[in-house]
């Protein structure tokens, strides 16, 4: 808290020297309302979240320590400032090195059946920011297409166009891909990956750190495309779901900050349906059936019984004393009649 305040003590200084160029003396001033206007913090969230225009970044003036090392804080001439991320010491954390090729679309090989019911991704904070990849309507959905599988969706546009990175991460791919032309894959820190096709150039390289709203490249026809658009797909642990669950193309808006991805989502014929509510109840009662299961397993865990074998124990015996049968018991722990019982050996009785 303190490097908080003495690093937010520090923005005004500069600030202030930044409004009254001459002023260099950083001595905490009260603080009051009009020099708490000086400074704005970028972006201002409101739902849905606004894309970043890249093109109209001011210049930075200065640079921050926060306290975290992989955070800092810059400064821009418009009197904003932002938090802005380490890319060298992010790039270097595991979820980076895990399942990482650069070359296979999907390096996680995870069976349906493993992934869970949800994942709750945090797409945008106060450090993480989003930009619209390319704004235009989408004019062929994600799904099924005369019956082959649509893994994205496709956006119209002009040879040349740059294409912006949605969110921060690091380039898993970039390079020529059958089918899907000019590729690039990025990463991003909550184990998301996005997908940039049919690019007429790569302007990115395999390892890169780029940040939402960098030109990772021109937008193009190559690969198996009919005409020059953007391929844009969404994929989690090499699944791919509908993009438009999270981001709303025609007006370049992120639907949410914090995204509920559902197993369901992972599958070609589940499209971007605008609030629905019967998954909720599905969900929740399928979250009830496993909680039920298991509770029956516990219970049948905590059932069991042991037994140590003393001198003079037989099966027969054993199976009267528990009220069970020696055949029950032999199945239990996997033993004949003939087996001999060895004092001190623990067998399952109930
Ligand atoms: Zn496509």
């Amino acid at each position: 808290m303190k490097k908080f305040l003495t690093a937010t003590a520090f923005i005004l200084c500069l600030a202030m020297g930044n409004v009254h160029a001459q002023n260099l003396d950083c001595t905490p001033k009260p603080m009051t309302k009009e020099r708490a206007m000086i400074l704005l913090s970028r972006p201002t969230f409101s739902h849905p979240i606004k894309s970043l225009i890249p093109e109209e970044e001011a210049a930075s003036v200065d640079t921050i320590d926060t306290g975290n090392p992989q955070i800092k804080i810059v400064l821009y001439g418009d009197n904003t400032w932002k938090y802005v991320k380490d890319g060298d010491l992010l790039s270097s954390q595991d979820y980076f090195k895990e399942h990482w090729n650069d070359s296979s679309v999907d390096p996680f090989g995870m069976e349906f059946s493993s992934l869970p019911e949800r994942t709750t991704l945090w797409l945008v904070d106060e450090t993480s920011q989003f930009c619209c990849p390319y704004k235009n309507k989408v004019y062929s959905k994600f799904g099924y297409r005369h019956r082959r599988r649509h893994q994205g969706c496709d956006l119209p546009l002009k040879v040349g166009d740059p294409i912006h990175a949605a969110f921060d991460g690091k380039v898993r791919i970039s390079k020529y891909v059958k089918g899907y032309g000019n590729l690039v894959v990025i990463r991003h820190q909550n184990g998301l990956e996005t997908f940039y096709g049919h690019l007429s150039s790569r302007k990115v390289e395999v390892g890169d750190w780029v940040t939402a709203g960098q030109t990772i490249g021109l937008g193009g026809s190559t690969g198996r495309s009919t005409g020059p658009h953007l391929h844009f797909e969404t994929r989690y642990s090499g699944y791919a779901f509908d993009p438009e669950w999270l981001i709303d193309f025609e007006s370049g808006t992120l639907r949410t900050g914090v995204f509920t991805l559902k197993k369901k989502y992972l599958s070609a014929s589940s499209r971007y349906v605008p609030e629905s509510d019967d998954e909720e109840e599905e969900i929740l009662l399928a979250e009830d059936q496993e909680r039920a299961e298991a509770a029956k397993k516990a219970a049948e865990q905590a059932a069991k019984k042991y037994h140590t074998i003393k001198s003079g124990d037989t099966l027969g015996a054993l199976a009267i004393k528990y009220h069970t049968t020696v055949r029950q018991i032999c199945a239990w722990n996997n033993i004949t009649t003939r087996t001999t019982l060895k004092i001190g050996r623990k067998l399952r009785v109930h």
